[in-house]
């Protein structure tokens, strides 16, 4: 599983150099390897390869996996997130990209305070008004997070955001920027205790570049590192 490394090794090279290009701190910027579908196997050979974060879109391949898959790595969910499943999911991911509801978020909350714990989400936001389900609208952001942080047992670590796929990365750099200054502006307006504007979740196989060099500080890669395969 030589690939693994290879790719992490390509993928790691152009972070660096595309960091370089807009004069951040490499440290700033967290690659998340996107692992859906990929077995457990194939996800220890990856975390051996250098791998520290792993996204999941699926509670149920989290579920299946997670027993397999070594200890000491973070796990992040990135997919659509149904209130039902939270229970699943709550003592097994570090960070939640997919808050798009407040009834999602209170869920959240009810769960982490019965598993006694904090749980750090970000909130997707639907910036570029695609007929996507998912992501609350950009106009809504602000007085969705101000309704979590009434709430116990959820810290907002900002914000996340999935661009339409298209060949030309440059497409969607208009979106990268609007998430960033989105972000700033939150981080100037509201002061919280239960919040800390940390994390843009942004940028996958195809337009991480642009995405960092927009200011994201978590990639979500999963073609880059384990290859192509059939999504789900
Ligand atoms: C699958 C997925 C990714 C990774 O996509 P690649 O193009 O394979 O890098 C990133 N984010 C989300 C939400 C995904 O579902």
């Amino acid at each position: 599983m030589n690939y693994l490394k290879d790719n992490l090794l390509e993928i790691n090279k152009r972070i660096d150099e595309a960091a370089k290009r807009v004069g951040r701190n490499r440290e700033d910027i967290t690659l998340i390897a996107v692992s859906k579908t990929v077995e457990a196997d194939i996800m220890n050979a990856s975390i051996d390869a250098g791998v520290t974060d792993l996204g999941e879109n699926r509670v149920q391949e989290i579920q299946r996996k997670y027993d397999d898959v070594k200890k000491g790595v973070k796990w992040h969910l990135i997919g659509h997130l149904q209130r039902n499943k939270v229970k699943y999911i709550i003592n097994k991911v570090d960070l939640i990209h997919s808050v798009d509801s407040f009834r999602l978020a209170k869920e959240i909350s009810e769960r982490a305070l019965k598993a006694d714990k904090i749980m750090d989400i970000l909130v997707q936001v639907d910036i570029a008004k695609e007929d996507s389900k998912f992501g609350v609208d950009e106009s809504k952001v602000e007085d969705l997070i101000r309704e979590i942080l009434t709430l116990s047992n959820i810290k907002v670590k900002g914000l996340m955001f999935i661009a339409p796929f298209v060949d030309d990365p440059e497409e969607v750099r208009v979106y990268f920027r609007g998430m960033k200054s989105l972000f700033d502006r939150i981080k100037e307006t509201i002061e919280d205790d239960k919040l800390e504007m940390e994390h843009l979740s942004m940028g996958m196989t195809n337009d991480f570049e642009v995405a960092i060099e927009e200011g994201a500080t978590l990639l979500r890669v999963g073609t880059g590192i384990y290859g192509k395969r059939s999504y789900l």
